[in-house]
Order: structure tokens, then sequence, then C-alpha cells
């Protein structure tokens, strides 16, 4: 007779139960408020990577907290077989937000990139002849589903699960006499990050996303961006695109939206939505309840608290500090980005360096061998832009060994603030 599982078998190993797909580091947390985390251990830390762009409003946010536990007590989920009025609500904000009309909500980057993809080919389909093919950068990245890996730059992700769907066409990014030679009567739509994040953070040059605007345009094809990093305030917009001036036919949105509850969107234009009908595309869990109280709370936080704004300034001064520490001790060669999506290429190498602030008590992340990316929760202060900046310092001055007293530039985190 068999007994029923009661109690997890304790291991040394926390990953004993785990697939071994995440190379982690040694940390893990019990509390956040802000853009602070509360280590197992109690120490505290500053989140400068904030969940990889998606705690926006920062750890435990107030109106957050209380629309989940709200929404929590009232009901979870019912399926989209029913009228979901906050999904309706979320729906509504996005269009406002966007300029766009319609939503179609799920629950992650990849699937809001997905969802693109197949109204992408729905919308080729009623071309005569129909045009199939989804014009995408070199250096992209769209996620780990089979078709969101197919529009996926790196060749390491995406050969090992070949065979991967087809129709997938790749131009260097930035690169619009490229795209000019790759986008015709064929393409169903151009599919690019405004500004490549897990790339490195190469933003699009002025005049690209207008150019690829006017060739989708010409052929008949739409424009589709990933904003699945860039959106809901990120680079200082509410959108990307809004600060490059180009208005797509359809928007992947996912990371900050939810502020940390999994929420996808693809945003699009009533025209194009309209292509994709009853029996086309659906998700169980999609736009459920407490996901999009999560984004109708985000969104209208970040607008309340004029998130935009700050994310603008912060990252300004987040920019500047680092280009600082490029004059000053050159470990630092360059330094990019828009509003908190902002990143440094270092002479040394990225993933010491992020080890090397976690034991200093400030998360950073790697996007590259030598590139450091900065996604700081939108709610950031002046204050924690200037601690991380010097906390970055010492990390950099670690291990030069003629590092004299009094080149420190933060106090030690565990001061808190
Ligand atoms: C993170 C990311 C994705 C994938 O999102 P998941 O939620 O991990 O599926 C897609 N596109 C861009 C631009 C991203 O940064």
């Amino acid at each position: 007779m068999t007994e029923p599982v009661r109690d997890a078998t304790p291991s040394a190993d926390p990953e004993r139960h785990l697939f071994r797909t995440y190379r982690r580091l040694p940390a893990s947390f019990v509390a956040g408020r802000g853009c602070w985390l509360t280590e197992t251990g109690g120490r505290r830390v500053l989140d400068f990577v904030g969940g990889i762009a998606v705690s926006s409003l920062g750890h435990g946010h107030p109106e957050l907290v209380d629309a989940l536990r709200d929404q929590v007590g009232r009901y979870l989920h019912v399926s989209n077989l029913y009228h979901v009025p906050e999904q309706a609500e979320a729906a509504a904000l996005l269009a406002g937000a966007s300029g766009l009309d319609r939503a179609f909500f799920c629950n992650s980057g990849a699937e809001a990139v997905e969802a693109g993809v197949k109204l992408a080919r729905r919308w080729g389909g009623a071309k005569e002849p129909a045009a199939r093919e989804i014009v995408v950068a070199e250096g992209s990245f769209h996620g780990r589903t089979l078709g969101a890996l197919a529009a996926t730059w790196p060749r390491r992700y995406r050969e090992p699960f070949e065979p991967l769907p087809a129709g997938f066409r790749f131009v260097p990014f930035n690169d619009l006499e490229a795209a000019r030679e790759a986008v015709g009567p064929g393409t169903c739509a151009v599919l690019v990050e405004p500004i490549q994040g897990e790339g490195g953070v190469v933003p699009a040059e002025p005049g690209y996303l207008e150019g690829l605007r006017r060739l989708a345009t010409r052929h008949g094809a739409l424009l589709i961006l990933d904003e699945v990093q860039t959106g809901v305030g990120r680079t200082g917009e509410m959108f990307a695109f809004q600060g490059y001036g180009v208005r797509p036919d359809a928007v992947a949105l996912a990371k900050g939206l939810g502020g940390g509850v999994p929420v996808g969107a693809l945003v699009a234009r009533d025209e194009v939505a309209g292509h994709l009908v009853p029996g086309d595309h659906a998700s169980t869990f999609g736009g459920n309840p407490l996901a999009s109280r999560a984004a109708s709370t985000v969104l209208r936080t970040v607008a309340d608290e004029a998130l935009c704004r700050n994310a603008r300034e912060r990252g300004r001064q987040l920019r500047r500090g680092l280009r600082r520490l490029a004059a000053e001790t050159g470990a630092v060669t360059e330094v990019r980005g828009q509003g908190l999506l902002v990143a440094a290429d270092l002479e040394r190498d990225a993933g010491e360096m992020t080890r090397r602030c976690l034991e200093l008590g400030l998360l950073v992340n790697a996007v590259g061998p030598r590139t450091l990316r900065l996604t700081p929760p939108l709610v950031v202060s002046e204050d924690e832009v200037d601690r991380a900046v010097g906390l970055i310092e010492r990390a950099l001055e670690a291990d030069r060994p003629c590092s004299g007293p009094g080149g420190v530039g933060a106090s030690p985190p565990s001061g808190g603030a």
C-alpha cells in the first residue's frame, strides 16, 4: 500500500529535485522592500536586477500588495469562457497607454511573441498570394518556446532543438539597407526589439525603426515590436516606441507588466487584431483576474508616481556615474542604454563582477562575457543609484593590486535605506 507523500526529502543541494537549467548565484531571499532584498541569512542587498526588469514597482509596493490581496480574497480564476472584468480593465489601460486598441493576454514574454507570430501569419495569409515570412534581427532575443526561439539569434540556443518553425529571416540589426533587401511581398511581418536587451542593451539607431515602419507599410507587412523588456516605463517612456516616434501594428509585453506576477500581452491596432478570430488562439491562464489586477495596478502606479520620469532621471544619473568610472578607472569601456535599461562594457569578466558585487551587497547581472546589465526597479531613488555606482566602483577596485584607501564611494549596504 502506498502512502501519500507528506514531506519533501531534505537535501543539502537546493537543486536536488530541479532540472539543472539555470546557473544560479549563491543567494536566496526571504523578503523585499522597494529596491532592497533581505537574504536568507538576514543581510540586505540592493537590487539592481529587479528580477530581470520585472519588479517595476520594486518589492512590496503597497498599491500592488493591496490590489493582489484584495483579488486573492475575491476570486482567482474563472477562465476565458466568461467575461473577466479585471482583464477588460487592464486591456483598456494598455490601449490608452499605447495608442493601440486591443490586447490578448498570456503569461510570459515568449507567449506574447508567439501570439505576434500567429497574428502575423494570419495577416499574411489574408494577402494574395499569401505572405508567410517574418523578418527578424541578428542579436535578437524573443524567448525559449519553439516559435520565439526560431526568431532568436544565438545559434547555440536554437540548434539543439531543431527543427524549428520555418519562415524566419535574419538581417543585421540597425542596417536599413539589409532590411530593404529582405522585406518584400512575401513578408508578413518585421519583428524587432527597439532596444536589444539580452543581446547586450543595443538601442535601435535613430531612423532605423522609422525606416522599418515605412518598409513594412510599403509591403503590407506588420511592424511588431518586442517590448517584453523595454515596455512599461523601463526606458523612460511608457513604451520605447514612443521615444522613437513610430507606431507599431502590434507590441509584445511581459516582464515589467505584472510587477512580478506572470503576465504577458500582445497589444495591437484594431484592424490587425481582428485577424485572429475565435478558435485561432487561446490561453487558459491568460489575463486571469489576479494577473490582470497586477497589470492594471502597475500601469496606474507607473503613471500616478511619474515613474517614467524617474526612470529617465535616475537612468541619466546611473549612466553619468558609470561614465565617471570609465573615465577614472578605465575598467568600464562603454556605457549604453535608455532610462533604467543600462549596460556597461567592462575590460574584465562580467560574470566575475556579478559575484563580486553580490559579495558587496549589490545585485547586477551579465548579458555578455564582458557586459553588465542594470535594471533596477523604476522606483529607485537618487541615493540608491549613488550607492550602486559606489559599490560597482569598489567591486572594480577589488582586484586592482595597488588601490589605496580613500577611493571608496559608498558606505556598506548593511545600514539599509
Ligand atoms: C525576456 C524576453 C523575452 C522572453 O520572455 P519570457 O517571459 O522569459 O518568455 C522575449 N523578448 C524579450 C525582448 C525579452 O527580453
